[in-house]
């Protein structure tokens, strides 16, 4: 069937991959593993059933028809998804849906369809996806590195080190960054 839809689902629980969910849904007499790609913990993709395949997934309308299903691994009620695993499920949403021409709008979560669900969990940090998605935002505008060395390049910021490496910053030091923003934007 045409697919329509991308699905996102966590695995609830902390640790699994397509082997360990292939063995338990083959134990619940299902003939393959429920989605189409899981992105385990190291943020690895691994394929499941094939894109046009039906998915066991989401029983909700229609949806392991209509939708592409990708599980993260993780319990996303308690904690977000790493980096390596939002930045592989980013690369092969943006695949999936110029493939199959499917709008951002159309890209879900299983509850969505599934109200009596978390999933993909109550921490899964949605709109900064779908923002991405969309191109409103880059992934680098949340990444930390990334930003401390574009102020370094314009140099805003002359001991990058102290920034990214440091968790305890010295609130006189962030005093006087906030002082040379304003410098800055002036
Ligand atoms: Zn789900």
């Amino acid at each position: 069937m045409n697919k329509t839809h991308i699905v996102i689902h966590h695995s609830a629980t902390d640790t699994g991959d397509i082997e360990s969910f292939r063995r338990y849904h083959i134990s619940k007499g299902w003939r393959d593993v429920g989605y189409h790609y899981v992105i385990n913990k190291e943020g690895s993709l691994q394929k499941g059933r094939v894109e046009n395949d039906t998915a066991a997934a989401c029983k909700e309308a229609k949806m392991n028809y209509k939708g592409i299903h990708i599980c993260l691994t993780g319990n996303f009620d308690n904690y977000e998804p790493n980096n390596n695993q939002f930045a592989t499920l980013i690369k092969i949403v943006n695949d999936i849906m110029k493939r199959h021409n499917i709008p951002t709008n159309n890209i879900k979560k299983h509850t969505d369809y599934a109200h009596y669900k978390s999933c993909p969990g109550l921490k899964f940090p949605w709109t900064r996806f779908i923002n991405i998605m969309k191109g409103e935002i880059k992934m680098e505008d949340n990444d930390l590195t990334s930003a401390i060395n574009k102020l370094v390049e314009k140099g805003v910021i002359d001991s990058p080190n102290y920034w990214i490496n440091n968790g305890t910053w010295k609130k006189e030091y962030v005093e006087l960054l906030i002082k040379k923003f304003a410098t800055y934007i002036n």
